[in-house]
């Protein structure tokens, strides 16, 4: 047996298409607004990808790109405008900030209706309270990986290996909400092979190449490896040994090509859902 490959590239083409049409029928351009502090280099390309996406689509898109020496305070002052902006739907804030910002503190001074990164608290605890609210852009993109999958969650044994802020917890959350049994590993998991072994999907979030190896995988599981690691030899992997897990699985998302290009559509999608959530009442909408 070898395992089907959950084309990430493909289905985010298809997704964006499908919100450029939407888009097109509306009577406004939502707004996006991506905020970027310094010149790390890796955040550059990240900002221009998001950028070029959210235009094509059809989004008002703009780069809000201030100097490495912005202050804490002058960044909240820029991040409370842009709250303030009835022209701008989704707010993100491009990590990471230079040492002298906490991350945490311009994550929380977003407005949560045009957090379209889904990382403040308030949208944190939404989604741990099984309320609607706007989802990290990540783990959004896994559970329609899934769905194209046509893998059945609703008492499926998941494990979610990672438990970030970003990725791992919210993805379990998601999980949990489409009614998986599931379980959240971590570095200090006993018995982490024997876990996965047991489990009909495997999200492997750890940021360690090839990590997880083809003998850990359930036959027949439906695994989804978001980690990207670049190699020394310049290779981009996955943490999941890609080659040995193929006879196992059912199916596999490759690395690059799976879940990396999810996240970007993902985050059109959520600046799609915070548009139309504010311009038509305060009920968020963000859920996959
Ligand atoms: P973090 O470093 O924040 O979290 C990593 C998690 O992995 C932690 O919870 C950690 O456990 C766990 N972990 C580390 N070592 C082990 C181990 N030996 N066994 C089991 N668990 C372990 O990473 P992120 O969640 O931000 O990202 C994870 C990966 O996903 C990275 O490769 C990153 O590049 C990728 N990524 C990809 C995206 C995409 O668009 N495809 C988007 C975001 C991230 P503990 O909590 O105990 O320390």
């Amino acid at each position: 047996m070898t395992a089907r490959l959950l084309d990430g590239k493909a289905l985010a083409a298809r997704l964006r298409a499908g919100l450029a049409e939407r888009i097109a029928a509306l009577p406004f351009r939502p707004g996006l607004v991506v905020v970027r502090v310094g010149e790390d280099p890796a955040s550059g390309v990240y900002v221009r990808n998001k950028d070029k996406a959210a235009r094509e689509a059809g989004f008002a898109s703009r780069t809000l790109h201030l100097p490495e020496a912005t202050s804490e305070a002058a960044l909240l002052a820029e991040i409370a405008a842009l709250n303030a902006d009835a022209e701008v739907d989704g707010i993100l804030v491009q990590l990471p900030l230079p040492a002298h910002i906490r991350a945490e503190a311009a994550i929380a001074a977003v407005d949560p209706a045009k957090d379209v990164d889904g990382f403040h608290p308030m949208n944190a605890g939404r989604l741990a309270s099984g309320l609607p609210g706007l989802v990290p852009c990540t783990p959004r993109g896994a559970m329609h990986l899934l769905a194209e999958a046509g893998v059945r969650l609703r008492g499926a044994r998941a494990i979610v290996i990672g438990r970030s802020q970003i990725v791992g917890r919210p993805m379990a959350q998601l999980l949990l909400a489409a009614d998986c049994t599931v379980t959240i590993a971590h570095s200090r998991t006993d018995d982490l092979p024997g876990e996965c072994r047991r489990a009909d999907i495997v999200v492997a979030a750890v940021g360690r190449p090839e990590m997880v190896r083809g003998g850990w995988i359930k036959p027949g599981a439906t695994v989804i490896d978001v980690g990207i690691n670049r190699l020394p030899d310049g290779r981009l992997v996955g943490d999941v040994a890609f080659a040995e897990a193929l006879p196992h699985a059912g199916a596999i998302t490759p690395v690059p090509g799976g879940v990396g290009p999810m996240t970007i559509a993902c985050l059109l999608e959520n600046t799609l859902d915070a548009a139309l959530a504010r311009r038509s009442g305060p009920a968020l909408s963000g859920r996959a």
